[in-house]
Order: C-alpha cells, then structure tokens, then sequence
C-alpha cells in the first residue's frame, strides 16, 4: 500500500516524461502542459470503494488519488467534501427529477479554488518552493493567498482590473502581495507568464501551468460517485474559466472508470457567459482548438469571463468532445435569473456558477437532457464574493413597519 500512486509527468505535446521531484510548470522541452500520471495497475489490486469509510471528510480522503507523496506536507483547511444537495426548486420547474448541487461554495474561502491550493501549496512545500505567483479574477488569489500564508510561501498575485474590489480586498486580508493587472486579452496574460516561467524559474500556480492544481478537482469524481453508491451522474455541468474544474472532474471519472468502479462516464458540459464563450464557440464549429473570442468586460460572470483559454483549450475540448457533452454560452440575464432559482434552493451562487444551472436550463430546452437524467451541477462560487450580483437579482423590499404589534398585524395580512 503506497500513500500516493502518482508515478511520473508526461508532456501533452511531446510525450516527454519528467520527475515530479523537479519544481516544473510546463515541459522544459517543448513548452507544453503538463499531467500527472499514477499506477492504476497498483491501485486496481490494492484498493476498493469500502476502503475509504470513517476517514477524513475533506479532500485528502482520497490521498491515494493525488500527487503529493507525504502527509506530513498537507496544507488544509478541510477543504473538499462538499454537500450534494436534491434540488427541490429548479428540478421542478424544468421537470428534472434528479437534480443536484455540489455547493463547493462553502469552502474556507468561499470557491472551489481551495481544492486545488490546498494541493498545489501542499506539493510546493513538498518540493521546497518558497516563493510563486498566480494570475486571478479574484477567487482563485484569495484561495491562494490563504494557503500560502498558512505554508508560509511567499505570494505574490496578480489581480484583473475587472474583479471586484471585495474580491481583491479578500486577497490582502488573507496576507498576499497582490498588483492589479491590465490586459487587452489573456494570451497577454499567459505570454507573460510562460516567460516568466522560461526567464525567472518562478514557480507558477496558475490552473495548468502550475501541473497538479488540477488533481484536485478529481475530487468531485470520487466525492459524487461515492455519494451516489459508485455510479456517476448522467450529467457534470462546469462554468469553465481556464477549465481546470470540468478537466480534472473529467480525469477523475476516467481513473474510477478504469479501476472498474463506476461503470459509465458522465457527459461533460461547458458553460461560458455569452460575452466571452471562446469554448463553445468551438465547439459549435467542431474544433478542437479555441481560439480569442469575446469581451471579458462585458458580463457580470467575471470569474469565467477568460476570453482565450490557456493553449487553445484543448483540454476543456477534449473533454467535452469525448465525454459526448456540450459546452453553451448563457446571457447575463439567464445568470441572473438562475441566481435567483437557486436563492429558493438556499443557495447563494455567484454569477459565474449560477451559469451551470442557466446552461442546464437551456440543455433541456434544446432536448439534450433527458427528464430522468441524474444532473449535477457544481456551485463553485459563494454569492457573497459578488454582493453587487445579489442586489441586481433581487430587488430590496419596499415594505417597511414600526415596532408595533399593530403595524406587524397590518404587514402580515
Ligand atoms: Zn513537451
């Protein structure tokens, strides 16, 4: 039995295998993405779906899965295992009897990012890095700024000019140097740090550039199958930024899969707000290459407004291409109104992941998804991260009374 059964890195691009002992963001070779690959032979014979009863709650459950080789290097705040809440609003009103929510917005800081800091600052501290930098629209600098401070690496993140001023406050209370970044587009911002990579050495942490964030978004494949007594839904729905969510949620599935646990494979979709959508317009054209698309200023779902995915998309791509999924734009006003079907399920969902369940929405309209078919929908964002969204969903209440019993009888009849 082995802690970990990660084995090796291989390049997308040129096939070339690395250690994982060596601090590496992209091949050396030829500049391409990275991936972590494991020893599912070994892991078919020595574990089982039982094994993992009366263990921790929070992602390290599935420790085996993920590419850090020493416990003693985990950086957690009890991230991971988050409710899968039965819809009991928005099911019903798209006659979907099995409906669910990955509400991920209660994790320590808020998103889903947490996941994949508390891997990926693992894993530094486990390499020795003292120091690293990331790109965010804001969750993802919190989430790091956080982890980073607990692990005590020195952090420095480069914030959007378009996230909000809540967002980029988040990041300095939790203890980061933070710069605010401007950009015409993202391959701007991806240049910038490929080179920052090939020039300085400096140790990067954005999704897929930094190799292992990513694995910790496999975490939503274990934590749903197990939930549903080792099967996989019908349907994953994933607001897609860079896509390090929907890709790793994707490689999860494919490993349980492959150790004969689950015996079918969910469809994965895409969503992008229809300012932006580099993804699906891709997809709508059969590519499997994304190219700049879009306006990232020009809607409200800041947190997936990315217009140029990170090398092409080719990893969100493959992953829908192959899961037999789609990937769909939504409007703002679809997002605002999804916000507001998931306030009745009790949840409060920035605008970025209220899209899931916009797209969900336009999935069964346009027949894709079936009235039986077992939907989750990943929350990956707090709607208090985004308040402004809140109050442009819901209207304040004109009603007002003084504290008098007879005022109070008057309101409530
Ligand atoms: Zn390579």
């Amino acid at each position: 039995m082995a802690w970990s059964y990660v084995t090796h890195y291989v390049c997308d691009g040129c096939a070339a295998a690395y250690e994982l002992s060596r601090p590496l963001n992209t091949c050396p070779a030829c500049g391409g993405l990275l991936e972590a690959k494991y020893d599912l032979p070994a892991m078919k014979r020595d574990l089982h779906p039982g094994m993992f009863e009366g263990r921790t709650t929070s992602m390290w459950r599935w420790h085996e899965f993920y590419p850090l080789r020493e416990e003693a290097h985990i950086v957690s705040m009890g991230e991971g295992g988050t409710p899968l809440l039965p819809s009991v609003y928005a099911g019903k009103q798209l006659g979907l009897s099995r409906l669910y929510f990955k509400n991920d917005a209660l994790m320590p800081t808020g998103s889903f990012k947490d996941r994949g800091f508390s891997l990926a600052v693992s894993f530094a501290k486990e390499l020795g890095v003292s120091q690293g930098l990331t790109y965010s629209s804001g969750n993802a600098g919190s989430s790091f700024a956080a982890y980073a401070n607990r692990a005590g690496l020195n952090a420095t993140i480069l914030v959007e000019y378009l996230a909000n001023p809540l967002k980029k406050a988040m990041i300095g209370l939790y203890g980061a140097r933070t710069a605010t970044l401007y950009f015409e587009s993202m391959n701007e911002i991806t240049s910038m740090l490929e080179e920052a990579v090939r020039e300085l050495g400096l140790y990067q942490f954005v999704n897929f550039i930094n190799p292992v964030r990513h694995e910790a978004m496999k975490g939503y494949a274990y934590e749903i199958s197990e939930a549903f007594d080792w099967k996989a839904p019908d349907w994953m729905v994933h607001p897609v930024g860079t896509g390090g969510g929907i890709w790793g949620a994707w490689k999860g599935f494919g490993e349980l899969a492959e150790l004969g646990w689950i015996d079918s494979l969910p469809r994965m979709v895409a969503v992008q707000p229809d300012a932006t959508g580099p993804i699906p317009r891709a997809f709508r054209e059969g590519l499997r290459e994304a190219g700049r698309y879009g306006d990232s200023s020009a809607t409200i779902a800041q947190s997936i407004a990315a217009d140029a995915p990170i090398q092409g998309g080719r990893r969100v791509l493959d992953a829908v291409y192959d899961s037999g999924g789609f990937a769909d734009t939504v409007t703002d006003e679809e997002i605002l109104e999804a916000m507001r079907w998931l306030g009745k399920e009790g949840i409060s969902a920035e605008p970025s992941s209220a899209s899931a369940l916009a797209a969900v929405r336009r999935g069964v309209r346009d027949g894709l998804i079936g009235p039986d078919d077992c939907v989750v929908c990943v929350v990956t964002g707090s709607g208090l991260k985004q308040p402004s969204a809140i109050q442009k969903a819901v209207e304040e209440s004109p009603l007002q009374l003084r504290a008098s019993f007879a005022e109070l009888k008057a309101l409530l009849s």
